[in-house]
């Protein structure tokens, strides 16, 4: 299917290689409906793809070169794909590059393919935690699978924008946003048990419950390369060390007395919000399966308030956006992403979304604090080719 954003990619590869492009492929943003830093403690998410997109548009070339552009970049990105090293890539052009060198880690010989230009469009506002860094990467590997005819499968795309992100672009990030972005589904949540990599589609039956999921975009923005992600990580592994397990997947609730009494106080409530927020998961997902999403809002608020006080990654911007929402009529709210800024998402019956909406942006105004993004969101499809005959 080709839409407005399509055409869009389309046009702006025309006026920047004066050619048209032999193909349109799309990716999705993700918002994570429960389960924070969980990922990389080999642990539980509950990620579901938006109907937010990065689209590509894509050409291939008959040398060896390999020029990227975006929308959101004045330049455009030359290199050869004989050049393709970490060291050598950087800003945002580190993201699609980055895929085509960790295709290679993955198989993919790259002395056998042909260079390629790429024009990158997105509607997946960046920095709000919706990963618009995960749909950027899972668009171009699902374009240069197919183009470069690799034949992997989505479980391993997601494996190499992973490696792309943690190698090139050098940030420290799980599995969780690559997974939700090439295996989401309409309608529906990803469960993914981040250590086996199993995912299980989990249907959400949102609309039929009379309920939205409402992002509220603080417009504060986040940076996983530096500072908190990184420190909380070091906090998880230290944890687990100290704990004697392999990752903190490996702990119950029944584990947490004796952490406690091992850890210092900040390790332990950085443990204790892991340990809590796997069994949060586990919770929602039952939830799901057994009493649909109506069920779920304690959960979410619960989340909220162990990421607020145990692991400490939110912000006063996410804050008011959540208590406000629960106030005017949500059923459960909390920030959602890596924390420091982003977005929250609240569970909303539709009949109070504009009231909800309503409270939030005077709540902001009242605290001075900046005019928050806030718009619905609908679980959509994963990756996928929108156009152009395979090559
Ligand atoms: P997010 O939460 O949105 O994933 P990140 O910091 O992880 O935030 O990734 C955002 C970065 O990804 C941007 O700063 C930019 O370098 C890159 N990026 C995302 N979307 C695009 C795009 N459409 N065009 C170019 N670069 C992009
Ligand atoms: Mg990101």
């Amino acid at each position: 299917m080709v839409d407005a954003l399509d055409r869009a990619a389309q046009a702006g590869f025309q006026s920047r290689f004066h050619r048209s492009a032999t193909g349109l492929w799309s990716a999705p943003g993700r918002v994570n409906l429960i389960g924070e830093h969980t990922d990389y403690n080999d642990g539980f998410v509950l990620p579901l793809a938006i109907d937010r997109r990065t689209v590509v548009a894509l050409s291939t070339r008959t040398d060896r070169v390999v020029r990227v552009a975006s929308s959101f970049a004045a330049e455009t990105v030359e290199v050869s794909l004989d050049e393709l090293v970490p060291e050598k890539l950087d800003g945002w052009s580190a993201y699609p590059l980055g895929v085509a060198w960790a295709l290679r880690q993955f198989g993919a010989d790259l002395t056998a393919v042909p260079g390629f230009e790429v024009y990158i469009d997105s509607d997946v506002p960046v920095g709000a935690g919706l990963s618009s860094s995960a749909a950027l990467e899972s668009a171009v590997a699902v374009a240069l699978n197919d183009v470069w005819d690799l034949s992997l499968d989505r479980a391993t795309l997601a494996r190499v924008g992973q490696l792309a992100e943690n190698r090139v672009v050098g940030a420290p990030t799980g599995i969780m946003d690559q997974s939700a972005s090439l295996l989401g589904q309409a309608d529906a949540a990803v469960f993914l048990d981040c250590r086996s990599l199993a995912a299980e589609v989990i249907p959400l039956g949102l609309n039929p419950a009379g309920l939205e999921l409402l992002i509220i975009d603080t417009r504060v923005s986040h940076s996983h390369a530096t500072g908190g992600y990184a420190a909380r990580r070091k906090s998880c592994e230290a944890g687990a060390r100290a704990l004697g397990v392999p990752a903190l997947r490996d702990l119950s609730l029944h584990d947490l007395p004796r952490a406690q009494a091992m850890l210092d106080d900040e390790t332990f409530r950085r443990v204790r919000h892991i340990v809590t927020e796997n069994q949060r998961v586990l919770d929602t997902v039952e939830a799901l399966r057994s009493s649909g999403c109506t069920a779920i809002g304690p959960l979410l608020d619960a989340s909220h308030r162990s990421m607020r006080d145990d692991f400490e990654i939110s912000a006063p911007e996410l804050d008011v956006a959540v208590d406000t929402a629960r106030r005017a009529g949500a059923i459960g709210a909390r920030m959602t992403g890596g924390g420091f800024g982003g977005a929250a998402i609240a569970l909303t019956p539709t009949e109070l979304v504009p009231a909800v909406t309503a409270a939030v942006m005077v709540a902001f105004t009242e605290r001075g604090f900046a005019t928050p993004d806030v718009f619905v969101v609908h679980a959509a499809d994963g990756a996928a080719r929108d156009s152009g005959a395979r090559p």
